[in-house]
């Protein structure tokens, strides 16, 4: 089991009135990739802070070079039979969504309908390499994960039970009971699918009084290959998770309150598990989130990639650092890199409204 952690930071949009930006991307040795994030300290703004990633990808990288560099390369594997994982991470309004979905123009299309159009084509060369004796196909699953239940995005949502659909043991893996899987044999019937699916998520969203930043949305895309009595299953996973940010320190009313805690507990368990994975260990504590069992994540010997997404702006300051906290894996890359770097500084700023409270429950370095 492999896993990468990248980050991508989002351009300015053209609505955004704050220019002030203080996330940057740098490149631990010259004429290298950027690998590393730099953002002041909150509390004293003459000290910055580095974060290394396996790779960092500034508000200039495009859609489809996002997708060569990350995903692209792991195309192979999963027709291998290794399962791919791909999240993206990071407070509402950094662009998990732009990077996972994307826009309609083809330029603008994310990483789900790219790798889609992957599978397809590599099944087209994988079926003609054999000289036509393995056939390969594919089904997809839509489900997305509220307040810790699981609902079918592929159902409409007055179908749907409010109490969620259950788990059960099966041979070891944990399926999600009466999940639907929809056979799509081409990225037309994937489209359609899927623009479908993305309805009942703001519909049931309607429904429960929540919003798409509420909920983590996962997309599973099961690859069948046949030759003679020969089948090869794997899965590759893209999930658009609920917004990272701490709503308590905005919202306290009751439902949000619930909504924070479980939407909390899975992104803790899930960072803690991509933190096993990375280190190595035997035991991935995958069982203690509904999603990160139902993912068996670290279960095989496929990849894990997440993304986390940033905003470059200083209004996301204190949200962008606790992102930025979550994985020690990207913390102990930056020990290593960087340790004996001299911190650069910048002028100091006139002592700014933020306490820093938020963050003083995590040693930053
Ligand atoms: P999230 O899903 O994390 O809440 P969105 O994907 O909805 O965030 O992004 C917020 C806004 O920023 C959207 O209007 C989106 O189109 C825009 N955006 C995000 N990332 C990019 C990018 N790399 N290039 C251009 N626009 C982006
Ligand atoms: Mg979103």
């Amino acid at each position: 089991m492999s896993v990468r952690v990248v980050a991508r930071i989002r351009p300015l949009l053209d609505k955004e009135l704050e220019k002030d930006i203080i996330v940057r991307a740098e490149s631990s040795q010259d004429d290298k990739p950027t690998n590393i994030v730099r953002i002041p300290n909150p509390k004293n703004e003459a000290e910055v802070f580095s974060f290394a990633f396996n790779g960092v990808y500034d508000l200039e990288t495009t859609q489809e070079e996002l997708f060569n560099k990350e995903i692209a390369p792991t195309l192979k594997s999963l027709f291998q039979g290794l399962d791919t994982t791909i999240f993206a991470y990071g407070v509402t309004g950094t662009g998990k969504t732009h990077t996972m979905r994307g826009g309609m123009k083809l330029a603008e299309r994310g990483v789900i309908p790219r790798l889609l159009s992957g599978i397809y084509r590599r099944g087209k060369k994988v079926t003609k390499d054999s000289g036509g004796e393995t056939s390969v196909s594919v089904t997809l699953s839509y489900y997305e994960i509220y307040n810790d239940k699981v609902y079918d995005l592929f159902e409409s949502p007055d179908k749907r039970s409010l109490a969620g659909l259950p788990l059960r043991e099966k041979d070891g893996k944990t399926i999600v009971v009466g999940l639907s899987e929809r056979e799509c044999d081409d990225l037309k019937d994937f489209e359609r699918l899927y623009i479908e699916a993305n309805n009942n998520r703001s519909t049931a969203g309607t429904k429960l009084n929540a919003q798409s930043s509420r909920s983590h949305a996962i997309l599973m895309v099961k690859v069948t290959q046949i030759n003679g009595d020969e089948t090869l299953i794997s899965t590759a996973s893209a999930i658009d998770l609920a917004g990272s940010e701490d709503n308590r320190r905005t919202e306290n009313n009751k439902e949000r309150m619930v909504e924070s805690a479980s939407i909390n507990k899975s992104l803790f368990v899930l960072s803690q598990c991509v933190d096993a994975i990375g280190r190595g260990d035997k035991r991935i504590p995958y069982r203690e989130s509904k999603m990160t069992r139902i993912l068996s994540l670290g279960q095989n010997n496929g990849i894990t990639i997440m993304i986390l997404n940033l905003a470059p702006l200083r209004s996301y300051h204190l949200d962008t650092l606790s992102s930025l906290n979550v994985s020690s894996r990207a913390k102990r890359i930056e020990v290593r890199e960087i340790e004996n770097e001299v911190v650069f500084t910048q002028p100091p700023r006139k002592a700014s409204a933020i306490t820093g409270n938020n963050i003083s429950r995590q040693p930053l370095r």
